[in-house]
């Protein structure tokens, strides 16, 4: 079955100093687990220092976007060869604050999630309606969009390195959560959706994460739906009781 995939969202957080410090802490809560994998994305700075603290264990370190060029004038950009030699073989792509305060495009995001992927890192595509969006019945259509232009162009074979996190925007940083039903309601749709732009077999390998407020107190519910395969944790993964406690969900 899907092995889960807990990942820490750490956005423009974290000094050298703390990000080690983070990370080892975090480490402590992490055991060799059968079932479960565990990601770290921190800034870009501190990649490397991360994926040094972390190395020896299973922790995968991922960046927080990914240009698809290998190099070149991309000023502010980071190619996938430099996540990978900075030690990270994954990258967050579409995560709503790129999309809404940086103004990325769904097809700036289908490039970004291609040349991931073409460089052999995991791609962890971020999805999520606004709450206007969902207040106006528009929610189905909208995550529809973003996969469908999302993932334009990506092959079967490489979508076994495709992760798709439901990040609904009104529950990123606002400590409300989609509740287990509407989580479980949008996890579905998606797989649902794979299985029409790929095969029933690719929508069932693949895992669908869920973001949005995810806390101690709610990890365990969400992650007891069928369809939810772990979580994109933002502000509680900056603390390592927290993130450690999330990590070591038990299905309810
Ligand atoms: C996120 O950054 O992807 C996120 C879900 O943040 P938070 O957990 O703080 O809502």
């Amino acid at each position: 079955m899907r092995k889960s995939l807990m990942a820490g969202n750490w956005k423009m957080h974290t000094t050298r100093e703390d990000a080690c410090r983070l990370a080892e802490e975090v480490m402590k809560h992490c055991p060799t687990f059968a079932d479960r994998e565990v990601l770290l994305a921190p800034p870009y700075t501190v990649i490397a220092a991360v994926a040094e603290t972390v190395s020896g264990s299973d922790i995968i370190v991922s960046s927080q976007n990914v240009c698809w060029e290998e190099q070149g004038a991309f000023t502010g950009e980071i190619s996938p060869v430099m996540v990978k030699d900075a030690g990270g073989s994954a990258a967050i792509i579409g995560h709503s604050e790129r999309r809404q305060l940086f103004f990325e495009t769904d097809t700036l995001i289908n490039q970004r999630v291609k040349g991931a992927l073409d460089f052999d890192l995991m791609a962890l595509l971020c999805v999520g309606e606004t709450l206007t969006e969902r207040e106006s019945g528009q929610m189905l259509n909208v995550l529809e969009t973003q996969i469908r232009n999302g993932l334009a162009g990506v092959r079967a074979e490489q979508m076994a390195r495709v992760v798709i996190a439901y990040e609904p925007v009104w529950a990123i940083g606002t400590g409300k959560t989609a509740s287990k039903e509407q989580a479980q309601e949008a996890h579905a749709f998606i797989r649902e959706l794979i299985s029409k732009l790929f095969e029933k077999n690719v929508a069932e390998q693949m895992r669908i994460l869920y973001g949005g407020s995810v806390k101690p107190t709610n990890v365990d519910e969400l992650m007891a739906q069928p369809d939810i395969d772990g979580a994109l944790v933002g502000g509680a993964a900056l603390d390592a009781e927290s993130f450690g406690r999330i990590i070591n969900y038990q299905k309810n």
